[in-house]
């Protein structure tokens, strides 16, 4: 893509950020590199400029590297090493299929999808930026993965003997993660269609199966391998590229009970100080108003007392 129309989205990004984002953007460069990313409500882009936010749902590849350069720009002040900022978009309402449905018309686009995470694998390291050098005549080459093409032939002598230099290269940490719609959205006895997700940098151990998330990211697609390891031609599989994850809270039903957690609360029924406690659980940075949310607690519990029984 043209460097020209990055650099004019990325104006644009940088008249956004400073109008809406300017607090979070000083609360990233003052816990770098412990914050590396802001979440961004696609919501308020599309009031700062909604053709803007139509084109990040459509074509959210170009338009997140324009925000994220304009997100490195303003923390220029600050050494940044070979740690990489991010725009977490998320909320958007266009593109919001069921799991089991997410197919080839997704394919490039941003969507958002309603998950119940079921697996979890170890953290790998992915290569960011490779380092190329040619066995024969040492000629050097710096490749930007996922960016660029992987060089095959060696651009000064022409011959097949490029080699990646590891020690060099930066790496980025990836983790896979399965997710599935949750149950109560399957429809009748439909088998549950499991879609894999990549979480890169940041997102890397920030959530665990059984999970339920609202799950932003680029639907991509990746040859499809053989037993034997080999790419099949024409057969691709499918997998989400995170953008942002935004945890969701776990409902009453979805609640299991151990029998330690069991004891627990029998216990706690019988503390005399119950009622000050459940009363300062709720909202604890507000003070004073222990009644009132010892009232909403009482309030809450009643209705879910007669919806048990009855
Ligand atoms: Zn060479």
């Amino acid at each position: 893509m043209a460097d020209a129309l990055i650099e004019a989205i990325k104006l644009r990004f940088d008249e956004f950020l400073d109008r809406y984002y300017a607090d979070k953007i000083n609360d990233i460069i003052i816990s770098f590199p412990r914050l590396q990313s802001i979440k961004i409500d696609i919501k308020d882009l599309q009031k700062f400029d909604p053709e803007l936010a139509a084109e990040l749902i459509d074509k959210p590849e170009v338009i997140l590297e324009a925000a994220n350069a304009s997100l490195k720009g303003k923390m220029s002040n600050i050494t940044l090493g070979d740690k990489d900022v991010h725009c977490r978009f998320f909320g958007q309402n266009i593109n919001t299929p069921l799991v089991q449905d997410v197919g080839s018309s997704y394919i490039g686009k941003l969507i958002l999808l309603d998950s119940l995470i079921v697996k979890r694998s170890e953290i790998s390291p992915k290569v960011k930026l490779g380092v190329y050098e040619c066995t024969f005549c040492n000629a050097r080459q710096h490749v930007r993965i996922g960016k660029d093409e992987v060089p095959v032939v060696c651009p000064q002598c022409k011959r097949r003997s490029l080699k990646q230099i590891q020690e060099e290269s930066q790496f980025i940490n990836l983790q896979k993660i399965a997710v599935q719609d949750p149950l109560e959205k399957l429809r009748g006895n439909t088998p549950t269609w499991q879609l894999e997700v990549w979480l890169e940098d940041d997102l890397v151990n920030t959530v665990i199966p059984g999970d339920r998330i609202d799950l932003t990211g680029i639907l991509r697609i990746r040859p499809r391998k053989n037993s034997r390891g080999k790419s099949e031609t024409n057969l691709y599989t499918m997998f989400l590229d995170t953008v942002s994850i935004i945890p969701k809270q776990k409902e009453f039903a979805d609640l299991s009970i151990s029998e330690e957690e069991e004891r627990q609360i029998k216990e706690f029924a019988t503390d005399p100080m119950i009622f000050e406690k459940i009363a300062k659980s709720l909202a604890p940075s507000i003070y004073g108003y222990d009644e009132i949310t010892a009232g909403c607690h009482a309030a809450a519990l009643w209705r879910h007392r007669r919806q048990v029984f009855g």
